[in-house]
């Protein structure tokens, strides 16, 4: 089983994952956490990328297109893929399609995260103060936000004409959207 979770910037898709990791042992592929590991190491792609994502824009197609290629061939025996802010545009969306029929795999399904835009302002006023995130300030994130609206939203009927979308209501408490979750996934 490999699936997107899809949703605006804050919409608890990394804590889902997470959740699926330790209960299904798929393996999460979170772009965001890949570009944060490269900054963190001090590598020439993580200086490149610092001052787009604190700024809260996309980095390129190709960055983060190479980031999953590797990430998949280092995880060729996952039981599925958990993709996690991954793909953002629909370049993305079809360099993955065609990285996964490469391998005989497809997405099997996308679980949107509905949230609405004014609750996430104040999650994500609340993670700043507690995590200080630099993309999580509020210029940056209304940059996040309107990149999302502009460039990710879109996706939505990328993957509704491949009949693979699947709502979930975002704003409810963690075991609610995890449930809401596994309701979808089935098993
Ligand atoms: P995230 O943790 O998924 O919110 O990602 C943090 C930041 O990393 C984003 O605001 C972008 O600057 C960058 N980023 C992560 N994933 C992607 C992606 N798929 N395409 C472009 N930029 C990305």
């Amino acid at each position: 089983m490999n699936l997107v979770l899809f949703g605006p910037p804050a919409a608890g898709k990394g804590t889902q994952a997470k959740r699926l990791v330790a209960e299904r042992g798929y393996v999460q592929l979170s772009t965001g956490d890949m570009l944060r590991a490269a900054r963190a190491s001090g590598s020439e792609l993580g200086q490149r990328v610092a001052a787009i994502m604190d700024a809260g824009s996309l980095v390129s197609d190709e960055i983060v297109i190479e980031l999953i290629e590797d990430a998949m061939a280092a995880n060729k025996g996952a039981p599925g893929f958990i993709f996690d802010g991954f793909p953002r545009t629909i370049a993305q969306a079809e360099a993955l399609d065609g990285l996964l029929a490469r391998h005989g795999k497809r997405i099997d399904l996308v679980v949107r995260l509905e949230a609405d835009p004014e609750r996430l302002v104040e999650r994500i006023a609340k993670r700043f103060a507690e995590e200080g995130r630099a993309d999580d300030n509020p210029e940056s994130f209304k940059v996040r936000l309107n990149a999302y609206l502009t460039q990710t939203a879109p996706l939505v009927a990328y993957y509704q004409e491949q009949g693979k979308v699947r709502g979930v209501d975002g704003m409810a408490d963690i075991e609610c959207v995890a449930r809401a979750i596994s309701g979808v996934l089935g098993g």
